[in-house]
């Protein structure tokens, strides 16, 4: 299909001027019928790259899906935008069942669970329907290395057999070679066209610090971000509830998400959250995964995530649309240690050293100076080429080098005299000069290097022997019992032929942190439309039973507020207005810019 003839599909249904980077091409391969594996990042826009082939091909386009909010949050909207989708569920009633797969010619897209989708006699009623393509979307579930494998999404490797004249193609956000190979293979795709984009999210500013105390750490952060939609994640339920409690009697507009909640307590507080009845979550894990809300601006981890890949995925959620939101992490040393106490007990070895050893890489990248970007997407094989990303707590605070070869010294000797064969939490007690059955039981209090940097706090010291670890002078080992050992580096510094740097932070006293300015440069008046039309929004949002964000995005409301359109003409003009939306909400929004 030409150029323009996308682009005027694009506006027509979606209301967007231009594609993202890497969808037009994706797009073009699915119309070509090819099979496809794109790996982008959350918020990248995936779903437009197959709803438009679907829109585009005559037949029916089954899209699996993993959540049932998942389900319906896409199918409203793409209601929204006019597109005929639907869902079926284990929530839809027998007799809505029976009338979809009666008139299924009359969707576009259908939306299903794997494990529907391969019931035989599912299989065999698709036989007898026109079907345009298949779609796995968060595909990653299909493998036991991705962060959320999912039994059921292994049935999926029998579809290309089933079906060997559709095309497949699988959409995920997980990144790693080994999950992208699993896809491939499991999905049995023939030569798939296969696109991996950036996994830099530029707009989200990204802050890690340590817990001091979290309660004010957590109040502060929030009433310096008043009005915006974020999420609270927590470890535990208990701690889930404890922070919602506080919040809520602080006054903020607040819900909460655990796996101990009714289904139905749940799906009313990720409903009342969508439609930003409440605007801060607290939850576990639990959440998040299904929601699609694209003006989420605050991601917040009190305690550490499971690992480096759970942490990206999380505060993916925040700035699906794109503008500026803000991450904040605190870490702390005990949660580190029930994490890992977590993962201990899983029973599949490669699995649990797999998530052992991106959770010590996480809490290494808690302690680190360097820019937080360049780390992490470092961690995913990415290369960032610039020395300061401008958006994180280590680019925006200054930092300075300190000379610490002494305290390098005292480390890696004290870890010499354990005779390289103790963890890391027994290295910092004898450092401190702790009095624990353990330092007894070996007579460390005896070694000279026994409370040698007893005046500097455990975090402290952790902080040094991080910056020593990744700086490659000291390492720890894989397996059950990880060890603290040294590298052919470390030698060098102990006979002083080397100097050891190690960059701190200065944060000033009552100051957690700099923050980039969150609210883009939108003169004065603008500013009060968008208030004005985001309540309009609401009120709109309200009487059809809808989130408001599947009327029009904040971006776009933004865009409006700008541009102030008098007509409809103008109004159509407006990112995010496709036809649908210009039929049915031109006037009360130019009225609302009028008045
Ligand atoms: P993903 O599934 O990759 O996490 P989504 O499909 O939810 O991302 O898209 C993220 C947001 O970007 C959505 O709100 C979507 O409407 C918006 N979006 C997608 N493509 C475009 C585009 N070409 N122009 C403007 N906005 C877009
Ligand atoms: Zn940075």
């Amino acid at each position: 299909m030409p150029n323009q003839q996308l682009l005027s599909n694009l506006k027509t249904y979606f209301g967007f001027d231009a594609f993202r980077e890497y969808q037009q091409e994706i797009i073009t391969a699915m119309l070509g019928q090819k099979d496809v594996l794109a790996v982008l990042p959350t918020g990248s826009g995936k779903s437009l790259c197959y709803q438009l082939p679907a829109i585009l091909t005559p037949g029916t386009a089954i899209v699996v899906s993993p959540l049932i909010a998942l389900m319906e949050d896409q199918v409203q909207s793409l209601l929204a935008m006019g597109i005929s989708a639907t869902f079926l569920n284990s929530q839809v009633s027998f007799a809505d069942q029976r009338h979809i797969q009666e008139n299924l010619s009359d969707y576009q897209l259908l939306y299903v669970a794997p494990e529907r989708l391969m019931m035989p006699s599912f299989l065999d009623y698709l036989d007898q329907q026109k079907i345009s393509l298949f779609v796995i979307d968060e595909a990653h579930c299909i493998s036991q290395w991705g962060h959320a494998f999912r039994p059921e999404y292994r049935q999926l490797s029998i579809l290309r057999s089933r079906f060997p004249n559709h095309p497949i193609s699988a959409f995920t956000a997980t990144a790693t070679e080994r999950v992208r190979h699993d896809i491939v293979e499991q999905l049995n795709l023939k030569n798939p066209f296969q696109l991996t984009g950036s996994f830099d999210r530029d707009n989200l500013s990204i802050h890690i610090l340590p817990r001091e105390n979290g309660r004010d750490q957590l109040l502060n952060f929030l009433k310096a971000h008043q009005g915006v939609s974020g999420i609270v994640y927590a470890a535990t339920r208990d701690s889930v509830d404890k922070w919602h409690e506080l919040l809520k009697s602080q006054g903020f507009l607040v819900g909460k998400y655990h796996a101990g909640l009714s289904d139905n307590e749940r799906r009313k507080a990720q409903e009342a959250f969508l439609k930003d009845d409440i605007l801060i979550m607290v939850a576990t894990i639990a959440f998040g995964m299904g929601v699609h809300k694209p003006d989420v601006r605050l991601i917040i981890h009190m305690d550490l995530p499971k690992s480096f890949e759970g942490y990206y995925q999380e505060i993916g959620r925040a700035g699906r649309d794109g503008l500026p939101s803000e991450c904040l992490l605190l870490y702390g040393t005990q949660d580190y240690l029930l994490q890992k106490r977590f993962h201990s007990q899983i029973e599949d070895v490669a699995i649990k050293m797999n998530l052992i050893r991106s959770l010590e890489q996480f809490f290494a990248f808690c302690f680190s100076t360097e820019c937080r970007r360049k780390e992490m997407l470092h961690y995913f094989g990415e290369n960032y080429p610039k020395e300061n990303c401008g958006n994180c707590d280590n680019c925006l605070n200054d930092a300075i080098a300190e000379d610490a070869t002494i305290i390098a010294q005292k480390i890696l000797s004290c870890i010499y005299r354990m005779q390289q064969r103790f963890g890391l939490n027994l290295v910092i007690d004898v450092l401190s000069g702790s009095d624990t059955q353990a330092i007894r039981n070996n007579q460390f209090e005896k070694l000279s290097t026994y409370g040698l940097l007893k005046e500097h706090s455990k975090l402290e010291i952790r902080h040094y022997i991080f910056s020593l670890i990744n700086q490659n002078y000291a390492h720890i080992t894989e397996g059950d019992y990880p060890i603290l050992k040294l590298t052919e580096n470390a030698k060098k510094v102990l006979r002083s032929e080397e100097t050891v740097s190690i960059r701190r932070r200065i944060i000033k006293p009552g100051k957690t942190t700099k923050t980039k300015a969150s609210n883009q440069a939108l003169p004065k008046e603008s500013i009060d439309l968008f208030a004005k039309l985001k309540v309009l929004r609401k009120q709109l949002a309200d009487e059809i039973g809808i989130a408001p964000y599947m009327i029009f995005h904040d971006k776009h409301l933004q865009h409006m507020a700008l541009v102030k359109p008098k007509n409809e003409t103008e109004f159509s003009q407006v990112q995010g207005v496709g036809e649908q939306k210009l039929k049915r909400f031109a006037k009360p929004f130019l009225n609302c810019i009028k008045s």
